[in-house]
């Protein structure tokens, strides 16, 4: 046999390798990334995230068959909210923003580029800053379908039911214009209030009514404007009577919140108070009857 000839047999065998080798990645990428896109969600059971985005707001339900997020938090943040939420496949069903401030869509931006968005529900306010321009021009390319939020608006996704319950009429601000959502899973609801105020508080109790059991009375509530004293006033606590309380806030930020008023409001109210300052995202895990909240 010539050297010229064992060459070659050489060079066979290493392809031979290199084409092992090759597929063994090709295999190993494939099944890991089937494993990251198959829904970890039981058949009977959801998942409610409050992802910790900082000073900002970011929820998410995920089911076995699709996810809501409703606000993205800050661009900086964002990365941080695609990581927790793409855990079920990188197709998102709904996108809802509550109102055009930089903490609740300043990181949809980032989901719209990462993820398959299929509805996206924007608030009746909008905003002049770039950043909103920006997100609104990547709404349009995102070939979603696109409806615009006021108090009549519902959808149903599996067996969760979402109503929009405000703004019930244009209060002049875009903290108080916020989107405040209502979700039911058979006998399990919360309240996504964005950054609703004591003026938005009132209208939806002159709306549904002051008093436990009526349509604002849920087990979770997402209290409103990460914890200021402008919101969740003591008239507001008693109609939802929130079992849990959640509030989404920054360690150490500026603006003090959450509030000592309203820290108080919540132990009046006997709610169950977590935040994502002390405990990271929370998760909460919604099977029949049971529910269980895990901090981060
Ligand atoms: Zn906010």
């Amino acid at each position: 046999m010539s050297s010229y000839g064992k060459g070659t047999r050489h060079h066979f065998r290493g392809l031979a390798v290199f084409a092992i080798v090759l597929v063994l990645v090709i295999v190993i990428v494939f099944v890991w990334m089937q494993s990251r896109q198959s829904a970890p969600v039981p058949e009977d059971a959801i998942y409610l995230y409050f992802v910790d985005v900082g000073q900002a707001d970011a929820s998410f339900i995920l089911t076995d068959e699709g996810s809501v997020l409703i606000d993205a938090g800050t661009s900086d943040s964002a990365p941080t909210l695609y990581h927790t939420i793409n855990t079920g496949g990188d197709t998102l069903s709904y996108l809802i923003i509550t109102h055009p401030h930089d903490d609740h869509m300043g990181g949809a931006l980032y989901i719209l580029d990462k993820m398959d968005v299929q509805n996206i529900i924007l608030p009746m306010d909008t905003a002049k800053t770039a950043v909103y321009k920006k997100f609104l021009g990547a709404v349009e390319a995102e070939g979603a379908e696109v409806f615009y939020a006021d108090a009549d608006f519902s959808f149903v996704l599996d067996e969760i039911t979402f109503t929009f319950l405000a703004p019930l009429s244009d209060i002049g601000d875009t903290n108080e214009n916020s989107s405040v959502i209502r979700m039911d899973y058979g006998g399990f609801s919360a309240l996504f209030t964005g950054d609703a105020e004591k003026k938005s508080e009132k209208l939806q109790l002159e709306a549904y009514g002051n008093f436990p059991y009526g349509k604002l009375d849920v087990d979770v509530l997402k209290v409103g404007h990460h914890g200021s004293s402008s919101s969740s006033t003591a008239a507001y606590l008693k109609a939802v009577t929130p079992e849990y309380a959640v509030i989404s806030c920054g360690a150490g930020n500026s603006y003090g919140h959450p509030t000592k008023a309203v820290l108080d409001r919540l132990e009046e109210a006997d709610a169950e108070v977590w935040r994502t300052d002390l405990s990271g995202t929370i998760v909460f895990t919604i099977a029949g009857e049971t529910v269980t909240v895990a901090g981060g």
